[in-house]
């Protein structure tokens, strides 16, 4: 498609930010707008990004820039509650505070010519005749687009206007939660390795960043959605330590930890959003989790968010008109995301199994099912990026 046309993305999270820079390095004319204004938050907690996002920042050459504030793991491994260890995956990933990995994106995005607007939370998107839009934002203000891209999170603003009659997010049930623990302790394992536990009664990992300081994540199950605004309400303190009670029966490594974390512990309701007929109306889309949130039990939301920016960006670039631009994405992209997506649920479906069976089964499983993984190349980490095109000059 013609580099003239004016692109708006909705959203500088992670998907936002690298739909910029791929964009933008093809020659388009791109402003993305972001909800909140000042420092990007840096609350909580980190995420774990898989060799497969990895692989799109190296492509579009900012992987190293963007990632180097993040740590990486040599290797994941898995225990069970009994400290009984499973398997070891040899995949490296990256650990980074979400915060920083979004800050860096932001930079290159700016570096590759982006315009960032902050402070900037879409309330309204009007078509005003073929192929463009007005984006209307909370302050009152306004912007014109021929192209709008909503990058906006499980919760988009930008798909509820686009597709009113789309099912809204589902609760899956998770209520996740992650921080850092100041804690020097010769027994907690400072290998390089990502060490993930299935507890009795929730799903912990960490690694120790650098002597004294771990980052950690915790999963567990919780019937009853717990709102945002009631888990804020719980202090830091608190939460940790009724995490500790919860792993009171698991590996002691789990509570020292929780027991040594520092202020600003994240925690969340986990959400999904279920399968949309389509991603997109006229020249609107929507992708990363604004399209399709998944449960968060493989750590592939945001390699996922990337690949769809790089590849969405390469259909805008390469076909004649948005309508065909968008149809090849979600072709391309909808078969990819079922299958982790499907993954995703069965490896949430035995994180903590009540029935003493369902675990021995899964502790005979796993061994065998990551050494499979890892000789046949693990579906959820297997994607290469699509060829970058040879451009002019
Ligand atoms: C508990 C938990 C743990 C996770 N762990 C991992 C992990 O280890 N590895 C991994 O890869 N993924 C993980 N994920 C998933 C990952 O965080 C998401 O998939 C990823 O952040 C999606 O990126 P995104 O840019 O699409 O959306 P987001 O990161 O949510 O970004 C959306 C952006 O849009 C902005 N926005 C929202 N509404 C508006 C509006 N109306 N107008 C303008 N801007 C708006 C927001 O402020 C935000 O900046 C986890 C998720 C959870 C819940």
């Amino acid at each position: 498609m013609n580099a003239s046309s004016r692109i708006a993305i909705i959203g500088a999270g992670i998907t936002g930010p690298t739909l910029g820079i791929s964009l933008a390095k093809l020659g388009y004319e791109v402003d993305i707008f972001e909800a909140y204004e000042g420092r990007v938050e840096e609350a909580g907690s980190f995420l774990n990004l898989a060799p497969n996002g990895r692989a799109v920042l190296s492509r579009l050459g900012v992987a190293d820039h963007v990632l180097a504030a993040g740590y990486r793991s040599s290797a994941i491994t898995f225990s069970n509650h009994k400290d009984r260890r499973l398997a070891t995956n040899p995949e490296t990933t990256t650990n980074i505070m979400r915060g920083s990995l979004s800050a860096g994106l932001r930079e290159a995005a700016s570096l590759a010519g982006v315009r960032i607007h902050e402070g900037k939370r879409l309330v309204d998107l009007n078509s005003t005749g073929s192929q463009h839009w007005k984006i209307v934002f909370a302050d009152g203000t306004s912007s014109q687009a021929e192209i709008v891209l909503g990058c906006d999170g499980v919760h988009s603003a930008t798909r509820s206007l686009l597709m009113p009659e789309a099912s809204t997010p589902s609760y899956t049930g998770v209520v996740g939660s992650g921080g850092r623990s100041l804690i020097n302790d010769s027994e907690i394992l400072g290998d390089g390795k990502f060490h993930m536990f299935f507890g009795l009664r929730g799903f912990f990992g960490y690694q120790v960043i650098e002597p004294g300081v771990v980052y950690w994540f915790e999963n567990h199950n919780e019937v009853n959605e717990p709102t945002f605004k009631e888990l804020a309400q719980v202090s830091d303190e608190d939460w940790t330590s009724r995490l500790a009670v919860r792993h009171d029966c698991d590996p002691n490594v789990i509570s020292r930890i929780l027991r040594a974390s520092v202020k600003n512990v994240g925690r969340w309701p986990v959400y999904q959003v279920p399968p949309l007929t389509t991603w997109h109306c006229g020249s609107a889309a929507v992708l990363g989790d604004a399209a399709h949130a998944v449960a968060p039990h493989l750590g592939q939301g945001a390699s996922l968010g990337m690949e769809d920016a790089y590849e969405l960006a390469l259909a805008i670039h390469s076909r004649n008109n948005i309508a065909d631009a968008f149809t090849a994405f979600e072709e391309s992209r909808s078969k990819r995301i079922a299958s982790v997506s499907k993954q995703a649920q069965q490896t949430g479906s035995v994180m903590t199994p009540s029935r003493w069976i369902l675990r021995l089964m899964r502790d005979l499983m796993l061994p065998l099912a990551i050494k499979q993984q890892v000789r046949r190349g693990s579906q959820a980490y297997d994607y290469s990026p699509s060829p970058w095109p040879d451009l002019p000059g």
